[in-house]
């Protein structure tokens, strides 16, 4: 990837193209959260498991949305990668993999759009090769994109995001209701303490994104208070009819507070005895 390209990353996602929904499970502060539903998480995990000598394949379907805490991936649907080619540790999306997978998602899946891409990795665990990281660069090079790797034999796997142009393994995904650590050991028991400090890591980390949204939000408002109040203020000092009765208010108040109080009587005794009947 050329060095000028501002580097891929889930911060980047637009939050306001994004449609406000709520994250299906209860979760953590997490930058951005990828969710899978437990019956497209099961018919993956069918798909993994049906050649264990060579890589399998195929695209996540779904849509990105957004909560109060950010950004999430909701997953609805996996399109196999037919066609795709296989080597024992190597898969390659040809131009008929393609084809399937548009056909499919017009078909099946008409409103949603690629979020992302599976396959497995039978015997030697969930990481992305050198290969890997060329297709996700090349296919899945938007800030909301993610890998999703399965090793069908020892049943782990890996969930996979862009941060900062590098293609990261994701700390947690859910399934279901679910909450699943992606990370190697985060879940074993000498792991507990360091997924401790990762889970307060991140979780102030996306505190801290929030309240900089919410800041950046609430200085918005503040100015546009400021602009409204100070058109007000003009619009009011502006009417000619405003200005001259406050130019006549003063020069009342000058006149009656400047020895002219004993005039100003006699005006209101002269103008009641003139109104008065019959005199
Ligand atoms: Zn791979």
């Amino acid at each position: 990837m050329a060095d000028t390209q501002e580097a891929i990353d889930i911060g980047h996602i637009a939050l306001g193209e994004l449609r406000q929904a709520s994250f299906p499970a209860a979760e953590n502060w997490e930058l951005f959260r990828v969710h899978f539903p437990s019956e497209v998480h099961a018919a993956i995990l069918k798909h993994a498991v049906e050649d264990e000598e060579v890589e399998l394949c195929g695209v996540l379907v779904g849509e990105v949305c957004k909560d109060e805490k950010g950004p999430f991936l909701t997953i609805c649907g996996a399109i196999r990668g037919e066609h795709a080619s296989h080597q024992a540790a190597q898969v390659t999306f040809t131009q008929e993999t393609w084809a399937h997978i548009h056909r499919e998602l017009d078909l099946l899946y008409p409103d949603k759009r690629i979020v992302g891409w599976y396959h497995t990795h039978p015997g030697f665990g969930a990481f992305l090769s050198r290969m890997d990281l060329f297709i996700h660069e090349n296919f899945f090079n938007l800030p909301w994109q993610v890998a999703f790797v399965i090793d069908p034999r020892s049943g782990e796997e890996g969930a996979f995001c862009w941060k900062k142009g590098k293609v990261e393994r994701m700390r947690h995904y859910w399934v279901g209701q679910e909450e699943r650590a992606s990370l190697e050991g985060v879940t074993a028991g000498a792991g507990d303490l360091a997924k401790k400090v990762r889970d307060l890591e991140t979780g102030l980390e996306a505190f801290q994104n929030h309240f900089r949204r919410r800041l950046r939000d609430l200085s918005w408002s503040l100015i546009a208070v400021v602009i409204v109040f100070g058109l007000m203020l003009l619009w009011l000092f502006t009417l000619p009819s405003v200005r001259e009765s406050g130019w006549n208010r003063i020069h009342f108040f000058w006149s009656t507070h400047q020895g002219g109080s004993d005039a100003g009587r006699q005006d209101s005794d002269q103008l009641g005895r003139s109104q008065s009947p019959g005199g």
